[in-house]
């Protein structure tokens, strides 16, 4: 209760790698279950008061029904390779596809003669990616945010806030950010973007911005203009606890000191770009928060009475998760409310930061049950602890599909803009699948609002033409890994992906002549 606050202590940022002196990796208690014939048990509660075992186990079902879905692609292509030249293949592989996989797949493209067999490697990586969308379908089954009464949205909009917009790393293993990390309800998320290494674009940062601004003064939404209520950025970067130097951020160069430096830089350009242009008076808040991709603990930089974040000042959730594990669930709210207060160094009930104390404390709350759900799946760390995404998703965002280590997820709105991010998310999958003589599946993805005439097929040509720019780049060339890209569309308000036909893009005058796989 009365332990020393657990802040990065000036100077210890650079000296420790970012690590407090006592390491805070999440301490191992013996009542924890271990992982048994290498298959993780689901959540087994272990008494720490800020757990959440209903949404914990939730969140561990939806993550093994995910894990079972792909696992029951290639247990079908066995079975189907060796019949591909039967009489009637095509449409009882098709029939077989669905009942067992419940995707998809066109007959004409399961028709294999003796010159022309079956692309097995084709049809696999765009299995995955009809697996991913059927799994992006299931959105009810989206496991709920912690709420505790009140709905958290009124509750965050009550402490000052009318959107949170968050921008993290493109790598899959924050894949789980917002319903496993920070347990924050879509709700209060106004827009999440990926960029490699967090390094979001500041004109369309402020654009969305902007978009979010219009709703209030126009439509009252999420509340009225007239309501001083803040805009809230959220920059998420990520390291590597148990492997800094190597499992750290790629984006740049596992330095996670670099990675967050990057990132505070960029949040500030936003702030200050947004003031300038709209006035002081709607100066964004911004809030610098680290996750550590091997225990899915968090460090949030807590920052000061005039705003100012520290890189060198910060509070940890597994600290926080050791230091509250033998109290009351009230008293560890309280001791975290009393801690984020005195890390800077004001009152628990200073008025003045409030809002932002509050915030603070809530992800840490919510991230201490994460890191009791880690601890109490594995036993540990996770057992990955780097890559293990099964397919890249560019262009726009999805976030249906929370789990880590899912997808890459490189948003862009060209292929010039974010070539890197998608060679880097080629090259960390194409080290993986490649030498097990798999395809890298990308999903290229545009999405549409619903509601505006021809925007369905705006976004089908666009999708298109990036779907025709990924292959063009990233296609057979040397020693790089053998990519399957389909583009899909989908409404901006949710719904199912539709999947563009590649005969689509031939009737729009694509010369492409030779036979395209699967696709
Ligand atoms: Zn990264």
């Amino acid at each position: 209760m009365t332990a020393p606050i657990p802040l990065g202590r000036p100077g210890a940022f650079g000296r420790s790698r970012f690590r407090p002196a006592s390491r805070p990796v999440a301490p191992v208690a013996p009542r924890i279950r271990s992982v048994a014939n290498g298959r993780a048990p689901l959540f087994a509660p272990s008494g720490h008061p800020l757990a959440e075992p209903a949404i914990s186990a939730a969140l561990a079902r939806r993550a093994e029904e995910i894990d079972r879905a792909f696992a029951a692609i290639e247990p079908v292509l066995v079975t189907l390779a060796p019949r591909q030249f039967e009489p009637g293949f095509a449409e009882r592989a098709a029939a077989e596809i669905a009942s067992v996989l419940g995707v998809g797949v066109e007959p004409a493209r399961l028709e294999a003669t003796w010159n022309r067999p079956l692309d097995m490697v084709a049809l696999q990586a765009s299995l995955v990616l009809r697996t991913f969308a059927r799994l992006v379908e299931r959105t009810a089954a989206r496991p709920p945010a912690v709420e505790e009464g009140e709905p958290v949205a009124e509750v965050v909009r009550r402490f000052g806030f009318h959107g949170v917009d968050v921008s993290t790393c493109a790598d899959g293993r924050l894949g789980g950010l917002l319903d496993h990390v920070l347990r924050v309800p879509p709700a209060i998320v106004v827009a999440r973007k990926s960029f490699a290494g967090a390094m979001f674009d500041v004109e369309e940062a402020i654009a969305r911005f902007e978009r979010v601004e219009l709703g209030r003064w126009r439509e009252g939404r999420p509340n009225p203009a007239s309501e001083p209520t803040r805009y809230l950025k959220l920059g998420v970067y990520h390291f590597s606890s148990l492997d800094p130097q190597h499992e750290g951020c790629a984006a740049h160069g596992s330095d996670e000191r670099r990675a967050a430096a990057a990132l505070l830089a960029r949040l500030h350009d936003f702030a200050e770009a947004v003031a300038r242009r709209h006035g002081e008076a709607t100066r964004p808040a911004i809030l610098l928060v680290g996750v550590d991709t091997d225990t899915d603990s968090i460090r949030v930089h807590v920052p000061d009475p005039a705003g100012e974040i520290d890189l060198d000042r910060y509070l940890s959730s597994a600290e926080l998760h050791a230091a509250t594990r033998e109290l009351s669930r009230e008293a560890a709210k309280e001791e975290i409310r009393r801690r984020v207060a005195a890390s800077i160094g004001v009152a628990p009930d200073d008025p003045a930061t409030e809002g932002m104390r509050w915030f603070c404390g809530y992800l840490l709350k919510n991230n201490i049950a994460q890191v009791e759900a880690v601890l109490a799946r594995f036993g540990g760390p996770y057992p990955d602890r780097g890559h293990e995404e099964r397919l890249v998703v560019v262009g726009d965002p999805i976030d249906d599909v929370q789990l880590r280590n899912l997808a890459f997820q490189a948003q862009m709105r060209s292929i010039e803009e974010g070539e890197g991010d998608l060679a880097v998310g080629i090259r960390i999958l194409g080290e993986r699948l490649a030498p097990a003589g798999l395809a890298v599946p990308i999903l290229v993805l545009r999405t549409f609002e619903g509601g505006l005439p021809g925007a369905a097929d705006r976004a089908a040509e666009r999708a298109q033409l990036m779907r025709r720019a990924v292959e063009r780049r990233f296609s057979g060339t040397g020693s790089a890994p053998r990519i399957l890209v389909e583009a899909a569309i989908r409404a901006a308000e949710g719904g199912s992906l539709r999947f563009l036909s590649r005969d689509v893009v031939r009737a729009n005058g694509c010369s492409c002549a030779q036979r395209e796989g699967i696709g």
